[in-house]
């Protein structure tokens, strides 16, 4: 690829990227052109629009061709300016995190219409998030509930040092623990609620997903086992007895998962709270679960 950027205007480079990127296929060209663009020259999109006639110099230009590369070779954005937006919050990632989805959101709106359902947005609420990668589900939660604690596990100590440190970034360490162990093996009760992303992919569908995603996620982050509900067995099997009375249970889940996803919870004593909650594309997407007093 030979794409010429040293020397031009912000306006002619961010021209000229789309072409390119649009000319490799690319999903969203001009969004991709305007935050590789952003990240190089630091300025958001108004600032792009105003300095639309600086010119790069040459190591902004040469950055930008070897970004663009990357990106025509299948690499997400996300992971070319190493930070993703979620729940409006940015969140740094590392090659031992997910990039958070926008599908996740419904996970986190399912959760907060639960509470606030429930008259509970205020309340000291105890929370954990089972595989927080990121930490983007437990640090969107916290951003939400001013008197909420909340600690966010992991099998992969690196994802905890990125979630800590969003943590920290985002102004909400003082509320937020990490843990690495099994789901939720080494949490004490009682939690008020549990949520959870977890991997749900079957491991013979890995191969199946786009590039950026099979290439770039990190595998243990998205294979879910034989039928993709490992995951969803561990984490029933501990929910209930860690779960204060009337505690909530919200699960994502992935295509066609509600039916057995919800069995396996009724086996685990938990209670579907409601149907399960449609994505932006219509896919039941999150499931969430009461522990019943006996
Ligand atoms: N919660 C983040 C999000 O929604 O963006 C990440 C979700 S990712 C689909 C699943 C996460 O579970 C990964 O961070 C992975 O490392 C973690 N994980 C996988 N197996 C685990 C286990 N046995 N115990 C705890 N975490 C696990
Ligand atoms: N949503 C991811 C995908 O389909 C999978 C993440 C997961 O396994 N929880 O690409």
């Amino acid at each position: 690829m030979d794409i010429a950027l040293a020397g031009q205007t912000i306006e002619t480079a961010r021209r000229n990227l789309t072409a390119h990127l649009q000319a490799a296929a690319i999903e969203t060209p001009e969004l991709d052109a305007r935050l590789m663009i952003g990240a190089m020259t630091r300025l958001d999109l108004t600032g792009i629009i105003r300095f639309a006639e600086r010119r790069l110099t040459t190591l902004e230009a040469s950055r930008l061709k070897d970004l663009a590369r990357r990106r025509i070779d299948g690499e997400p954005v996300a992971r070319l300016l190493g930070h993703k937006e979620f729940w409006g919050l940015e969140f740094q990632l590392s090659p031992a995190t997910l990039v958070p989805r926008p599908d996740t959101e419904t996970l986190v709106e399912t959760t907060l219409d639960i509470l606030r359902a429930d008259g509970d947005m205020m309340r000291a609420l105890r929370i954990a998030d089972l595989g927080t990668g990121s930490g983007a589900i437990l640090l969107a939660l916290l951003h939400e509930l001013p008197h909420a604690i909340g600690i966010g596990t992991d099998i992969s100590f690196a994802a905890l040092q990125t979630a800590r440190s969003n943590a920290a970034r985002l102004g909400l360490i003082a509320r937020a623990t990490f843990s690495g162990g099994n789901f939720a093996a080494a949490l004490a009760a009682p939690l008020d609620l549990i949520v959870s992303n977890p991997p749900y992919i079957r491991s013979a569908d890995i191969h199946t997903l786009s590039a950026e995603v099979r290439d770039h996620d990190p595998h243990r982050a998205l294979d879910g086992g034989d039928d993709g509900l490992d995951a969803y067995r561990v984490i029933l099997g501990q929910a209930s007895g860690l779960l204060a009375p009337g505690g909530t249970l919200i699960l994502e889940i992935g295509q066609h998962q509600s039916n057995d996803v919800t069995r396996l919870a009724l086996a685990a004593g938990l209670a579907p709270q409601g149907p399960p909650r449609a994505d932006l594309s219509g896919v039941p997407r999150a499931l969430a679960f009461r522990h019943l007093p006996r």
